[in-house]
């Protein structure tokens, strides 16, 4: 098998995978603490910007140097772009970089994954800016137990937002991280509410990443028990693979009075999806990473800001996809002490 691409070939990896989506981590920060994600000192410490929790703004690749890198990602083949974080919308001048985003030629699509906090405020903005796809992070419809998880009492502004997001238009997407006993006990709320808007519900299995994450064995449920719970509501027909959807097994949802709605299961430890990534990722400290379970990463920042060429730039992001793993090796059957947890933090990589 050869190690090279050839210029202005598709970014194919050496195990035959188009690599055509790249997405960006904007920030660290976030106007949200899960539980899941945060590591808990900084749920405690809203000051932790002081305490180096956080990085500094000049660790974050500007945006130009993100514009820079997303120019050539894209004139080597990659089409589609996420925009995520840490909480994508609390850093400043998101939306001029949106417009600028929308000035690139060949990039056919800008997607946003927010807690939708902010939403109500950016909708119309971000809309205006051409995105057109969100997904919301949302893993209970209940206020206090959002709380709870969040450490924010910010349910009612996300549920406003999503309907501000729904109003004009927006393909929207559902994101729920499944924990037992956290909101296995609202699958069915959500997924009748996948019945009722026009939301697509995907359950995520809960990951232990992040150097202090949350993750208990007796907190993970496998996606295939879930989807048993959702079809106690109605019919599932699985989706035709369509691109776009994502590493989420996606099924129409019809209940016994024929409503409809589609619904998704995110399986990353109990059923490896690593055949189909077609992904490449950013992390906020400018460090590219080609799996989002795995480690490795290469410092793009340090080559952006040492006064490298364009086209050792391209080099760069071109191997760090040859070195792209076939798979990673999280399973979902780890005890909570021998579980391998990526060291990296989740808002910095992005999700
Ligand atoms: N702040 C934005 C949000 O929450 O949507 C974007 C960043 S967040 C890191 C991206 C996604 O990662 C969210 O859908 C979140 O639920 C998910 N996530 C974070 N930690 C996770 C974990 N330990 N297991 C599964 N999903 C996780
Ligand atoms: Fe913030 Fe998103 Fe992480 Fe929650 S999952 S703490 S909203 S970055």
């Amino acid at each position: 098998m050869t190690n090279k691409i050839q210029t202005n070939s598709p970014l194919v990896d050496q195990f035959s995978r188009t690599i055509s989506y790249l997405r960006l981590s904007l920030t660290d920060r976030c106007n949200l603490r899960c539980s899941y994600c945060m590591p808990p000192e900084a749920a405690h410490n809203r000051t932790n910007v002081k305490t180096g929790k956080f990085l500094a703004h000049s660790d974050l690749l500007s945006y130009e140097e993100l514009l820079r890198v997303v120019r050539l990602a894209v004139a080597m083949g990659m089409n589609k772009l996420r925009l995520t974080g840490g909480e994508p919308l609390v850093r400043r001048g998101i939306l001029d970089f949106i417009h600028q985003l929308s000035l690139v030629e060949g990039l056919e699509q800008v997607r946003l994954t927010t807690n939708g906090v902010l939403l109500a405020e950016y909708a119309e903005k971000l809309y205006a800016g051409g995105i057109r796809y969100i997904n919301v992070s949302l893993d209970t419809l209940q206020p206090e137990k959002f709380k709870k998880i969040t450490g924010y009492d910010h349910f009612a502004d996300v549920w406003e937002g999503l309907q501000v997001a729904k109003q004009l238009g927006f393909k929207i997407k559902l994101n729920v991280v499944a924990m037992k006993g956290v909101n296995d006990d609202e699958f069915h709320d959500f997924g009748r509410l996948a019945l009722e808007q026009p939301f697509k519900v995907r359950f995520i299995e809960f990951m232990p990443i992040g150097e202090q994450n949350s993750w208990k064995k007796e907190q993970f449920i496998r996606a295939e028990e879930i989807q048993r719970m959702i079809s106690e509501l109605g019919i599932l027909t699985p989706f035709q693979k369509k691109h776009g959807e994502g590493p989420a097994r996606m099924f129409d949802l019809e209940s016994p009075d024929k409503r409809k709605g589609a619904v998704g299961f995110i399986s990353p430890l109990s059923h490896h999806f690593c055949d189909q990534c077609n992904r490449l990722r950013l992390t906020s400290e400018g460090k590219l990473r080609s799996c989002l379970l795995n480690d490795k990463e290469t410092d793009l920042k340090s080559l952006l800001r040492g006064g490298a060429s364009d086209q050792e730039i391209s080099r760069c992001i071109r191997q760090t996809i040859l070195d792209k793993p076939q798979g990673h090796t999280l399973q979902d059957d780890l005890t909570a002490e021998q579980r391998p947890s990526c060291g990296g933090r989740m808002s910095r990589i992005g999700g």
